[in-house]
């Protein structure tokens, strides 16, 4: 069975290992740094099969050459539309990757917005989200348009409930509070910042998150409810006319408290 797991990086980021029971090799997503990547599979006697790149960020991206120096060749996915270090696989929608070694494969999803480029990967009731969705949150829009990202969020909004979301930063605590300001009234919201500041406090992980809690909970995927189109309205000092909009208010609306 594939088990995912992380290995911290840097202050707050989030490579994902994914390994099988019995198996020699492991998989890693997004390794900004190949120190902590090499220390956790040397640990459980694993070596590295494959690298999955969601985009081009420094902070997701600069462990690879070191990794392939230390393993050897292997393949390196990512985005076609990103410069990669050492890609081999250079993905676009509806492209699968298939790990044999751990028995999963992966359908790739375009989520320009963050990056222009950034990319997705779906698969075995898990979504590997880099910079795009994050936990109670979403990316900064660094090169794409609000209506990029708003596109973006829209296709994993129509994945199903059941999908584990891991995003590679742990950001949850501050995103809940935002959430907080721009829907003061939402109790599944309440409960979730409780939930989040019990697993802080005991340092632990707040990723992965369900995409139903996602979904109940955070704002960036809530453009069409109303007590979020009401206060984005009330930041905007006008009215919004298509969730695109509200989506692109709230975003500006965070980065002015940032
Ligand atoms: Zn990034």
């Amino acid at each position: 069975m594939l088990t995912i797991n992380a290995i911290p990086a840097f202050e707050d980021n989030y490579i994902w290992a994914l390994t099988i029971e019995g198996g020699e090799l492991a998989a890693v997503v997004d390794p900004g740094d190949a120190d902590p990547v090499i220390e956790y599979l040397d640990k459980h006697g694993l070596k590295l099969g494959a690298i999955l790149i969601t985009h081009h960020h420094g902070d997701h991206t600069g462990g690879i050459r070191e990794l392939l120096h230390h393993y050897g060749e292997l393949p390196v996915y990512g985005p076609a539309g990103e410069r990669i270090p050492a890609l081999t696989h250079a993905l676009k929608e509806d492209d699968t990757v298939t790990l044999e070694d751990l028995h999963a494969s992966f359908r790739v999803i375009d989520a320009p917005g963050h990056t222009r480029g950034h990319i997705l990967y779906h698969g075995e009731g898990l979504l590997f989200c880099g910079d795009t969705l994050f936990a109670g949150g979403c990316g900064r829009l660094f090169e794409g348009t609000p209506e990029q990202m708003y596109n973006s969020l829209s296709k994993i909004e129509a994945l199903p409930d059941s999908t584990l979301v891991y995003c590679a930063h742990e950001y949850t605590e501050a995103n809940l509070g935002f959430a907080e300001i721009a829907e003061p009234d939402n109790q599944a919201l309440h409960q979730r910042i409780a939930e989040t500041r019990r697993l802080r406090a005991q340092g632990e992980a707040t990723v992965p998150s369900l995409l139903a809690l996602e979904k109940a909970t955070n704002p960036f995927l809530r453009s069409h409810q109303p007590e979020l189109i009401e206060a984005a309205e009330g930041f905007a000092g006008h009215s919004l006319n298509s969730p695109a909009e509200v989506f692109a208010t709230v975003r500006h609306w965070k980065d002015s408290l940032d």
